[in-house]
């Protein structure tokens, strides 16, 4: 196992990294940006180290920086946590030409995964399904609406550069294509550089249901199950949850083989998420692969009892996998909500300033909270807004559910806006409690959330 390792991140992943890392004796070095001085990170890990002004860009995405400090502080591996450097293929290889382990895939398994056009070409070539749909090189606008009228209205532009939502629009009918390509296009250009897009069959009330693979660097692969994140505002989860309600043992096999088959195609390490949509019919399609530890990981955590990120420490230390891994149960029920300085009430812009007043429920072994923040520190406009996750655990789902909106209702913030009260209205919806689950829950609710 390593000795030390460095965090190249912040909030509640860094937070969350550095205490595992504590719990199995490994050293920890923090950076910081010069809006995170007192940041709970920075306080937590054995060493913490200033590494630029407030925008990312000069401080936790600037490479050099990062493998400096790294270097200097005889730090042999480096977790990247999510967001920032974790899916950047020329970091993974930055941190081996330094000397050291990036936590994560190689960087080629990064690569074949980058661009969503490219990823889906490949998944297809692995026998893995994709959602009908033209993902290829030719971007002439007379050449994507005759794609669009191949594949047939409703269809989905998305950005091949694209996440978090972004560059994402639905052309209902033929009319308004070249209008919703010109709008994806620019929002495409000015948020990834990058105007290529890629078309698909719009799926009607579909649900987002991903799988966890972990493997090792021996050949071993499996799948973790499954999470269900089809509680959606704008395309960006909201609520997430382990196992997906209603699946059947064969549908949960097959999900889980065919994301093992996609990470053994582009020889995947360490821990990585499949994601898939899937249909009213049982049948599911490929969407993206996300090549790092997911935001939703905890819930995943609860029901397996593994450590994740312990498991990507070993995994990245040269460790096999256990064969057991095989043969894994599913124990009860977990649901994550996600807490955020936004406000519901006006679009949910981010609110900044100070956090003057935090309670949050009192965790315990049925309520885990991953948050990055304490009472008086700020949210600024410089990162994300979260404020925390709030994962409950229980034997079966309807108590889960109980539970978190039980634990949404104790949460008391003063100085910012958040979405407590939305999350708690949320889980007090009966179709909610139901499992009636899929991406447009949220807008069909809207008028009830409000
Ligand atoms: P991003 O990387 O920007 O998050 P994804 O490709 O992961 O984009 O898609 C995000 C969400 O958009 C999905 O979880 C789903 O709700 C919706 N979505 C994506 N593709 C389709 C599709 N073909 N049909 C219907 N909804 C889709």
């Amino acid at each position: 196992m390593f000795s030390k390792i460095l965090i190249a991140n912040r909030g509640e992943i860094a937070v969350r990294v550095i205490r595992t890392a504590q719990r199995m004796g490994v050293s920890t070095v923090a950076i910081y940006s010069e809006a995170d001085r007192e940041a709970w990170h920075a306080a937590m890990a054995d060493e913490a180290y200033e590494i630029g002004p407030p925008p990312a860009a000069q401080s936790y995405l600037d490479i050099a920086k990062v493998i400096a400090v790294a270097k200097a502080r005889g730090a042999e591996a480096i977790h990247p946590g999510y967001g920032f450097l974790s899916e950047n293929a020329g970091f993974a290889a930055a941190c081996a030409e330094a000397g050291m382990v990036f936590i994560g895939p190689p960087p080629s398994a990064i690569r074949s995964m980058g661009g969503k056009s490219e990823a889906k070409a490949l998944m297809a070539d692995a026998g893995v399904p994709v959602v009908p749909g033209y993902h290829g090189e030719e971007q002439a606008d007379d050449r994507l609406s005759e794609e669009a009228a191949q594949i047939g209205y409703p269809v989905l532009i998305k950005a091949s550069a694209g996440g978090g939502g972004k560059g994402m629009r639905v052309a209902a009918t033929p009319e308004m294509f070249l209008e919703e390509l010109e709008g994806a296009k620019r929002e495409a250009l000015s948020s990834f550089g990058d105007a290529r897009m890629l078309l698909e069959k719009y799926l009607l009330r579909p649900r987002h249901v991903e799988v966890q693979v972990f493997a090792d660097s021996h050949g071993n692969c499996y799948s973790l199950f499954e999470r269900d994140c089809s509680i959606q505002r704008r395309h960006q989860k909201v609520i997430e949850e382990a196992p997906a309600p209603g699946l059947s043992d064969e549908l949960r096999r097959r999900m889980g083989q065919t994301a093992v088959a996609a990470a053994l195609a582009i020889g995947y390490v360490g821990a990585g998420t499949v994601e898939f949509l899937l249909d009213g019919n049982g049948d599911f399609y490929f969407m993206e692969m996300n090549t790092r530890l997911q935001v939703e990981h905890p819930v995943t955590e609860f029901i397996t009892g593994l450590d994740l990120v312990e498991w990507q420490l070993r995994v990245a230390a040269g460790e096999a996998l256990p064969a057991g891994w095989a043969n894994l149960d599913i124990n009860g029920h977990a649901i994550e909500a996600r807490l955020y300085a936004e406000d519901p009430a006006n679009g949910f812009l981010p609110s900044t300033g100070p956090v003057s007043h935090l309670r949050l429920p009192e965790a315990g072994p049925n309520l885990r909270i991953d948050s990055g923040i304490r009472e008086g520190d700020q949210i600024t406009v410089h990162y994300d807004p979260m404020i925390a996750k709030l994962v409950v655990w229980d034997l079966d789902r309807i108590s889960a559910v109980r539970r978190l909106s039980k634990a949404l209702a104790e949460v008391a913030i003063c100085g910012v806006a958040n979405n407590a009260g939305f999350l708690e209205r949320l889980t007090a919806q009966p179709e909610f409690a139901a499992a009636e689950l899929d991406t447009g829950f949220i807008e069909r609710h809207e008028r009830l959330l409000f």
